[in-house]
């Protein structure tokens, strides 16, 4: 009797506490106003499934955005375009996937801005980036898989800005010792937590200027 009261009394604890932190309930919808959690990463896998459920995760966490019309032909062809109106990016702001919008909005949210603030005591001013949509295969060769810039389901960041004048490159600042170091690699870590692809100058010399960030449907889960 008491095992079983004490076995109650633990399952309804568990509920409450799962139901104060929806971000490790798997049962709990979406909402990336939450913190990342255990639960974050499959959740945002689920989005790639249906782009309905993916743009109803954006309107109920009231993130800005938004759609514009389909583009492309063939592999190249891009059904779900989506521009984030609150991510200042440098030459512009892209239109990309929507599993894509929800993971940079949750990047920004849960890690470029907090490390910005921490290490620097300043905003992003400008996140630099190389592009999103490339119609290519892997690489630019000639066959092979297509690249996740085809459909614009990629993003290449070479660097940040930020609002009190410091810059912070890929390229430079990859190696060191100082706070623009460990802010690009807790970057990546951070991205690691809500992308399913993250490249950077560790993984290979083709990565050596920038981070390659998509949402393969693959979910390769490679991070480095
Ligand atoms: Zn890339």
């Amino acid at each position: 009797m008491i095992v079983l009261l004490i076995g109650i009394g633990i399952v309804l604890s568990g509920r409450t506490w799962l139901a104060s932190h929806p971000e490790h309930n798997p049962w709990a919808p979406l909402d990336l106003r939450d913190p990342v959690g255990w639960t974050t990463s499959s959740k945002m896998r689920a989005l790639r499934e249906n782009v309905q459920i993916c743009r109803d995760v954006l309107e109920r966490s009231e993130v800005d955005f938004v759609l514009l019309g389909p583009a492309g032909e063939g592999p190249c062809r891009r059904p779900d375009r989506t521009r984030l109106q609150d991510f200042p990016a440098t030459p512009d702001t892209p239109a990309v996937t929507c599993e894509l919008t929800a993971a940079l909005h949750l990047w920004q949210v849960n890690t470029l801005n907090p490390l910005a603030s921490s290490i620097f005591g300043s905003e992003i001013e400008r996140v630099e980036h190389l592009g999103a949509y490339s119609c290519r295969r892997l690489y630019g060769r000639s066959s092979g898989r297509w690249s996740e810039h085809a459909t614009a389901n990629a993003l290449d960041i070479s660097g940040f800005s930020l609002e009190n004048g410091t810059r912070i490159s890929v390229e430079d600042d990859w190696s060191g010792e100082g706070g623009k170091t460990r802010f690009l690699r807790e970057v990546r870590n951070g991205g690691c937590d809500v992308f399913s692809t993250v490249l950077s100058p560790d993984y290979n010399a083709a990565h050596s200027d920038h981070f390659h960030v998509d949402m393969s449907s693959r979910w390769t889960g490679v991070c480095r």
